[in-house]
């Protein structure tokens, strides 16, 4: 989960209580049965068997209570670093070709290249004084165990290949700061630092994966190049991909901590948000160690594609990289989808042809939903596809309010409106 959860305006919904209870109803029947067969977490905090699918009320609550303290959390901690970082000198950054410099005593063939690649699970530690080191909590579980269980199957897959090395900032359930993580890449000289994460939501309507990066120069190339890759590998396993993103702060820096202090330090860093946890269809990639295990190789998988590594084999010289270096700032979009408007056509079988249209120039339309209620409740999130618009039939009786909401893949929306 990123720290910086979106805050919107939720929508009371009459559905969702029920719902709840349905939903509760069914988990307390499936608990009842296979309680303990559903071995979740062992005393070390490993995943050791398919994770409990229904949440109780109480770890909702607490879900949501946590939502909403990081959004308030990631607001404070963004003045309190902005500040400090204007009392910072700027260390100098260093050039983009140390990514394949070569690493002294290895026990490699003429001074074969090594890349340095440090893996960063997200999040850890007790949460007792900063629940952030939990991560989302949702499926009786933290994320930070997930991203753990993430990160040593990468390490694991990745050191099959040759031309690299593999850190990892944390391989225990302890707390570090993102200044304390990057610091740690810094001292092994790392050249690229991949944070894994899990996502969630206010609402627990996304879903798919996504890598944030930094808007700037060779950080940014770097970043999206093996951010794309890993994507790609993310969405042969089935995820949808919410594309490579940048998030700038107030003060016009990159947002995340830790892409900002790695920046700082010379280093490329990238978040990869495998998914949702809260919602079904991305939890079902995750909820076993299996899932967890395949997500880490594909990881792995992503980040050798894009560096021409090979498995079992240490090359001489690493392929050359065409990488294009931003002359500006890759802003995020801060806007949502523009001309959204439906059109509504009775067809001969009685049923409505929905066309629903949308146009995003800075990014790319994400998803649509639609009440039938005037906006009171709303279906799930349907994929957009491609092009500025969707068609589809409603079986309507003509009467219904109609509200189609069109999102962007920054999660920002435009609602239609009469
Ligand atoms: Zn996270």
């Amino acid at each position: 989960m990123s720290k910086a959860m979106r805050r919107r305006r939720r929508r009371s919904s009459r559905l969702l209580p029920l719902l709840s209870l349905i939903v509760l109803g069914i988990g307390i029947g499936a608990a009842a049965t296979a309680w303990t067969e559903l071995k979740t977490i062992d005393r070390s905090g490993r995943i050791t068997g398919p994770v409990v699918l229904a949440q109780s009320d109480k770890l909702r609550e607490l879900s949501e209570q946590t939502l909403r303290q990081s959004a308030a959390r990631a607001e404070r901690t963004e003045a309190a670093e902005n500040a400090e970082r204007e009392n910072q000198e700027v260390r100098p950054e260093r050039e983009p070709d140390t990514a394949l410099s070569i690493a002294g005593g290895a026990p490699e063939p003429d001074n074969a290249p090594r890349l340095r690649i440090v893996l960063d699970p997200g999040h850890g530690g007790e949460g007792l004084k900063d629940e952030q080191e939990l991560g989302a909590i949702y499926r009786d579980t933290y994320e930070k165990y997930l991203t753990l269980e993430i990160a040593e199957a990468m390490r694991e897959e990745l050191s099959q290949y040759g031309n690299v090395e593999v850190f990892m900032t944390r391989d225990t359930d302890r707390a570090l700061t993102l200044k304390e993580r990057a610091a740690y890449a810094e001292s092994v000289g790392g050249d690229l630092l991949v944070s894994l994460h899990l996502n969630a939501s206010l609402e627990h309507n996304f879903y798919g994966s996504e890598v944030f990066v930094s808007a700037f120069e060779y950080f940014h190339a770097r970043g999206a190049g093996v951010g794309e890759s890993i994507l790609k590998q993310l969405t042969d396993y089935g995820f949808v991909s919410k594309g490579v993103k940048t998030r700038l702060g107030s003060k016009g820096a990159d947002y995340y901590g830790i892409i900002r202090e790695c920046k700082s330090l010379g280093i490329p860093a990238l978040i990869v948000e495998h998914g949702y946890m809260d919602e079904d269809s991305d939890w079902a990639r995750m909820n076993t160690q299996e899932a967890l295990e395949n997500l880490g190789r594909r990881d792995a998988a992503g980040l050798a594609a894009y560096f021409g590594l090979e498995k079992g084999s240490v090359l001489s010289k690493l392929p050359a990289i065409e990488e294009e270096i931003p002359a500006v700032p890759v802003r995020p979009d801060t806007t949502p989808p523009e001309e959204v408007w439906y059109k509504k056509e009775r067809q001969t079988d009685g049923r409505f042809l929905i066309t629903l249209h949308g146009v995003e120039r800075e990014s790319r339309v994400m998803y649509y939903d639609y009440s039938t209620d005037g906006g009171e409740t709303y279906g799930g999130l349907q994929l957009w596809g491609t092009g500025e618009t969707v068609r589809f039939t409603m079986n309507l009786t003509g009467e219904e309010q109609l509200v189609f909401r069109v999102y962007n893949n920054y999660e920002l929306r435009t609602e239609t409106s009469g």
